[in-house]
């Protein structure tokens, strides 16, 4: 079996980069169509010692699918997906979210989904896998690690391995997959709070989910098998309106708390300049008129949404906020969620339209969460900082995680060096609450310095040595998880 081994051209230009915006070098890329030829690439780049790097849907955002020299490997090729069998449905790395979502969707009578929901839905099934990616209803979910039964990796060396979740299971912290044996780490992952940052390990772990998070640095995933859930009763959402974020955040520890008989889905918040960017948006931006009138008195708002009827006593809770929105049924939601899809899009067009004259400029957008008993902390925190700054932002996000994005907005070069600066300074204090720097992006090439702050050298050495076992010359994903200097020099 051999593979089409391209020399990278112009043609090629759009491959060196993801949605990051970072912009990588490569000399060859690949797109191969099946296992077999992953395998085959793997030898070619293997005999020239060129490295390699995985990519899918390049919606990436930490700039994991961005070379660092060598051979890309393109899996959009590798697209198909099979046929529902039971509860379960194989398909390959390349299927996009949204074409898995019309098989599962499109059958007659579907009794089945995929609870994944990731707002982006050209991402791909094997990049979502690596980045063990979330969405807003992960708050009942959980991310997309759950729904994952089996994969096909293949390593660096060509070796393909199967993984079964209940089958494939580490011996305490002993475990081999192949040939390869070996130790995992302890490494303190923090328990309780959303994290997409480094390994996930533990003893007696199912081997699959080494793989899951791991943003392709200890292979290449070549076929996954999907676990469907029984599709929920009609879902229902709600977006409420306070006269305060404190209100807002009160009304949050109900939803999740035992104030609410059944928990809801996704618990999604909008702090007061979000509302007030939407608001400034509809007066001034043609595209966004059809958006709803925002009264001048809202001033925080909660969008939550349950499988089935909301609760009646969430219903009555609700009724104390100064005003609601109800949906029943998808085209409802679909408004609902127009209205939070909004907040980004106007994030983005702003961003847009300051690169015309600073073309350094990019937003700066944290994705840290925290345990529960910290969630007020860390709002005060991303307060009192982007007030003391000065900076322009909006803080929006799935609140239900204690899991908010903070959007910098720099308006010069001044401020988004203030902007990064500040970010830093945040990502220590939510390591000292327990939190985890990446809980749904990954780490990827921008944000290794946060992963050491998080584990420390220890932890980030334990990890390069689980990493070492699997990909010895360090061809795999360069410069994912661990700075280039730092895993090459042992350092
Ligand atoms: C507008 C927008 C909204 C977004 N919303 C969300 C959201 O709601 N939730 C969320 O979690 N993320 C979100 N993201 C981020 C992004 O969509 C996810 O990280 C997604 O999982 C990336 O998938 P991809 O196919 O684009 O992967 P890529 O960007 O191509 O790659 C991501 C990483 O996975 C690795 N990889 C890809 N395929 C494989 C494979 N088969 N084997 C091994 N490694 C592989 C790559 O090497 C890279 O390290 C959003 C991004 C954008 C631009």
């Amino acid at each position: 079996m051999s593979v089409e081994i391209l020399n990278i051209g112009d043609e090629y230009a759009d491959f060196l980069h993801d949605e990051s915006r970072r912009e990588g070098r490569a000399e060859k890329i690949a797109f191969p169509a099946s296992t077999e030829e992953v395998r085959a690439a793997l030898r070619i780049a293997a005999s020239n010692q060129w490295p390699v790097t995985v990519q899918g849907g390049r919606t990436g955002i930490t700039g994991g699918s961005v070379p660092d020299g060598g051979l890309i490997l393109n899996l959009s090729r590798m697209n198909a997906i099979g046929e529902i069998q039971g509860d379960r449905l194989a398909v390959q790395p390349g299927a996009t979210l949204s074409a898995i979502r019309t098989v599962v969707d499109g059958v007659v009578d579907p009794v089945l989904f995929f609870p994944s929901d990731l707002t982006e839905t050209t991402a791909s099934i094997g990049g979502m896998v690596a980045c063990n990616a979330s969405g807003a209803r992960s708050f009942r979910y959980g991310p997309v690690r759950n729904w994952i039964q089996a994969l096909d990796v293949v390593l660096v060396s060509g070796e393909t391995i199967r993984l079964e979740r209940g089958v494939h299971k580490a011996d305490g912290l002993n475990f081999k997959l192949g040939t390869i044996e070996g130790q995992l780490p302890v490494l303190g992952t923090p328990g309780g709070v959303k994290s997409a940052a480094g390994y996930f390990v533990k003893p007696d772990m199912d081997l699959v989910d080494l793989f899951i998070g791991a943003e392709g640095t200890l292979g290449i995933v070549t076929e996954i098998t999907l676990r469907l859930l029984p599709r929920p009763a009609e879902m229902s959402g709600l977006t409420a309106f306070f006269a305060s974020e404190s209100d807002a955040l009160q009304f949050v520890r109900f939803l999740r708390g035992a104030g609410s008989p059944t928990p809801p889905t996704a618990i999604e918040f909008f702090d007061f300049q979000s509302l007030e960017l939407l608001r400034r948006m509809k007066s001034e931006n043609p595209a966004f008129a059809e958006l709803p009138e925002l009264k001048p008195t809202f001033h925080t708002a909660i969008y939550f949404e349950y499988d089935g009827e909301v609760p009646d006593a969430v219903v009555a809770k609700a009724g104390e906020a100064i005003d609601c929105w109800f949906a029943v049924g998808e085209r409802e939601i679909e408004i609902l969620k127009h209205f939070r899809h909004a907040i980004p899009e106007s994030v983005n067009m702003l961003i847009g339209e300051r690169k015309r004259t600073i073309p350094e400029l990019t937003k700066l957008r944290t994705d840290m969460s925290v345990p529960d008993d910290q969630l007020e902390n860390v709002m005060r925190m991303y307060h009192d900082g982007l007030t003391t700054a000065g900076l322009e932002h909006v803080i929006f996000g799935h609140i239900g995680n204690n899991h908010v994005h903070v959007n910098i907005l720099p308006r010069s070069l001044a401020e988004y060096e203030q902007g990064k600066a500040l970010y830093l300074d945040w990502a220590k204090q939510v390591v000292a609450m327990g939190g985890s720097v990446s809980a749904e992006h990954g780490i990827g090439k921008i944000k290794t310095d946060f992963l050491k702050l998080m584990y420390g050298d220890v932890g980030i050495q334990e990890m390069q040595a689980l990493k070492n076992l699997f990909d010895p010359h360090g061809l795999l994903n360069r410069g994912n998880l661990f700075a280039v200097y730092n895993y090459l020099s042992g350092r």
